[in-house]
């Protein structure tokens, strides 16, 4: 697996950038937002947010509109603002400095799992128990029979299955569905999964609470797909 670290502190780049390989993964580094937006594809970039030469949130949009690259944001302090700013970044994740190397690793291994089971990747709508999501007409039926959910009951379903069956933390909820993560939207939260449950019938227990945390979608390992080798 070949990762991009984008850093422009060299000390805090070597540090990294030795933990990844010694870790087995095939590391590049760029000092800057234009040698990370020149870089050669990789599998995952690594982004701190503060760079010299560009506003690190912009850099995240371009890699993740040009490629589709998975990417893991870095930021400085453990504010608010910060958290909020790694995820309105669009980033698939976000670290703050400072971390630990098993934290950043668990990271880096749960968003590349995460982009491996993405549906764009597998090519077909997801398939549960007679429920089928299928992001890219944006329809949701079960047993075949179109369910009728709202946007925001959508926009939270799809969410849970772009990840791809890994939990997804009630503030990214918030953030990509309302655009907020005030404490007050909680509740409504609480509201449209109980309908949106409710309308997935018996499916409904697929979507599970992550005590302290947020949701998931219960979802099977994707089949294998069929041998190479022809009749
Ligand atoms: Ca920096």
């Amino acid at each position: 697996m070949r990762i991009l670290v984008v850093e422009d502190d060299n000390r805090v780049a070597e540090a990294l950038v030795g933990a990844l390989r010694r870790n087995g993964y095939d590391v590049q580094r760029a000092a800057n937002a234009a040698q990370a937006l020149n870089a050669p594809p990789v599998d995952l970039v690594l982004l701190d947010l503060g760079l010299p030469d560009r506003d690190g949130i912009e850099v995240c949009r371009e890699l993740r509109a040009t490629g589709g690259v998975p990417v893991i944001a870095v930021t400085a302090r453990g504010g608010e603002p910060d958290r909020v700013r790694g995820l309105r970044s669009g980033a698939d994740d976000y670290v703050v400095k400072p971390f630990g190397t098993a934290e950043l690793l668990a990271r880096i291994e749960a968003v590349l799992r995460r982009s491996m089971n993405h549906p764009t990747h597998r090519d077909r709508p997801l398939a549960l128990d007679g429920l089928e999501i299928d992001l890219a007409q944006r329809t949701v039926t079960l047993d075949g029979q179109p369910v009728p959910l709202t946007r925001k009951e959508y926009d939270i379903l799809a969410v849970l299955a772009r990840a791809g069956g890994a939990a997804v933390a009630r503030d990214q909820i918030l953030v990509e569905v309302w655009q907020t993560t005030y404490d007050g939207m909680s509740r409504t939260l609480d509201v449209h999964l109980a309908t949106l449950r409710g309308k997935l019938g018996r499916t409904g227990s697929l979507v599970r609470t992550v005590r302290g945390f947020g949701y998931r979608l219960t979802i099977p390992d994707p089949t294998p797909p069929p041998p190479a080798t022809g009749p």
